[in-house]
């Protein structure tokens, strides 16, 4: 199944090139459905990392892609502009915290990260104010694997000691431990509140993943903690950063996450499901405020320019699938595939191996007591036809928006089944 030059020569995310787990080759992809090279269809729980929010091969957006072709697959954006990222750029400030008022395009989340990390020292520094450079940031957090969104990853599943000296460091904070839907405990900001009024001086920026932390260990946690951080960045000066990378474009139950918490960053990450998982594409929000204060700075600009910056394929196919998503009552169908989420898997947490079970929006997450054996696990999901890729102690799955009940249901009962089986230490699948 394996092919054998992928295996020998390609490299595959966080895998050994001395013993690779296996691949499964795809042919093609549809609506909630990967069909394998052999036939054999799975059922998606994963949305290719967050993104496929529509599924795959949607017609609407396969015509976007080739509408825009006919015109142009790309041009610089170094003195041109045009009207896909124009008309993407309005949609956007329409869905985006209202204070945000300007959108830098870049090419991945990782890199919509570096800018507004950037932004924010260039803000500090256009304000004399040159010591701000730091990061303050909480731990089990993911803002992506280039150099600086690596340095405010966690620390530990990030990796950190890998890299030594080479990466900065930055200051980290617990992780908030009071759930979603539980009470909140005032005991939550205290870390944060300690660091920020020690090292304000040294700190650009606090960032975070809103609501839910998601590949540093899929957490939900209380929107309290975004009002009280949000209230110490203005007491001591420091800019807020939202990555909503991964939370954005309705997954969390709200079209972005800082709207459970009704906080509004200074600056806001999203990509992903921005292009409905088409193509590689993010940006970068901020205030207008920001923005002038960067450019009334020395450098008089801020200093990023990708070549790929507003990729007019990207800009064209993430125009429509936003509107594809504005368009529909897409909060019912978050709201149904939660409620099936909530209603399926919610029993597991019943069980010895099980630690814990949590749904939030389309976002389903069985956190198991020991790290699961990846290979075997994702062998068994795919003998069974669901395409579901656990991580340390976590089966989760965040399916394509346009799953039907049916496939939903099939998903789960053979999560389920796979779950319960790993019961009795089977040291097979429970490394
Ligand atoms: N931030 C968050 C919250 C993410 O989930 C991710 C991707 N998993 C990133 C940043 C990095 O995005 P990319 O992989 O597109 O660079």
């Amino acid at each position: 199944m394996t092919d054998l030059f992928d295996l020998e020569h390609i490299w595959h995310p966080y895998t050994s090139m001395l013993n690779p787990l296996p691949t499964f080759k795809v042919k093609r992809a549809y609506g909630a459905t990967i069909e394998l090279e052999d036939g054999k269809t799975l059922i998606d729980g994963m949305s290719s990392w967050w993104c496929a929010i529509h599924g795959y091969n949607h017609p609407e957006l396969n015509q976007a892609v080739s509408d825009q072709l006919q015109n142009m697959a790309h041009i610089m954006f170094g003195g041109l502009t045009h009207e896909p990222a124009i008309e993407l750029g309005k949609l956007l400030l329409k869905i985006t915290p209202p204070s945000l008022d300007k959108i830098f395009y870049a090419d991945s989340g990782s890199v919509s990260v570096e800018v507004a990390l950037k932004m924010a020292v260039q803000y500090w520094t256009a304000l004399n104010q040159p010591a701000k450079t730091n990061f303050i940031t909480t731990r089990s957090g993911y803002h992506g694997d280039t150099w600086n969104a690596m340095s405010v990853c966690d620390p530990v599943t990030g990796m950190h000691q890998i890299f030594g000296s080479s990466l900065p460091n930055r200051i980290f904070v617990p992780a908030p431990q009071s759930r979603f839907d539980e009470e909140w405990d005032p005991q939550d900001i205290q870390e944060l509140k300690q660091q920020i009024e020690q090292h304000h001086h040294s700190i650009a920026a606090l960032i975070i993943e809103p609501i839910v932390q998601g590949a540093g260990g899929m957490r939900f946690y209380h929107p309290e903690y975004l009002r009280q951080a949000k209230a110490l960045c203005e007491q001591y000066n420091l800019l807020l950063i939202f990555d909503e990378i991964a939370t954005g474009f309705g997954r969390t139950g709200k079209m972005f996450a800082w709207e459970h918490a009704q906080v509004e960053p200074d600056i806001m990450c999203i990509g992903k499901g921005l292009t409905g998982g088409y193509m590689t594409l993010s940006a970068t929000l901020t205030s207008k405020q920001v923005a002038e204060t960067i450019s009334r700075g020395e450098a008089g600009v801020f200093m990023h320019g990708p070549t790929f910056m507003a990729n007019p394929l990207a800009c064209a196919v993430a125009l429509r699938s936003t509107q594809l998503l504005v368009e529909q009552d897409w909060q019912a169908n978050i709201q149904r595939i939660e409620k099936i989420l909530a209603e399926q898997l919610t029993d597991l947490a019943q069980l010895d191996h099980v630690a814990d079970v949590r749904v939030l929006g389309a976002i389903g997450v069985v956190e198991l007591t020991a790290n699961v054996d990846m290979k075997t696990l994702q062998q068994q999901f795919v003998e069974r036809g669901i395409w579901v890729r656990p991580f340390g102690k976590l089966v989760y799955v965040m399916p394509p928006y346009v799953i039907s009940n049916a496939e939903l249901n099939y998903l789960l009962a053979q999560l389920i089944e796979v779950v319960k089986s790993m019961q009795g230490a089977n040291t097979n699948v429970l490394a």
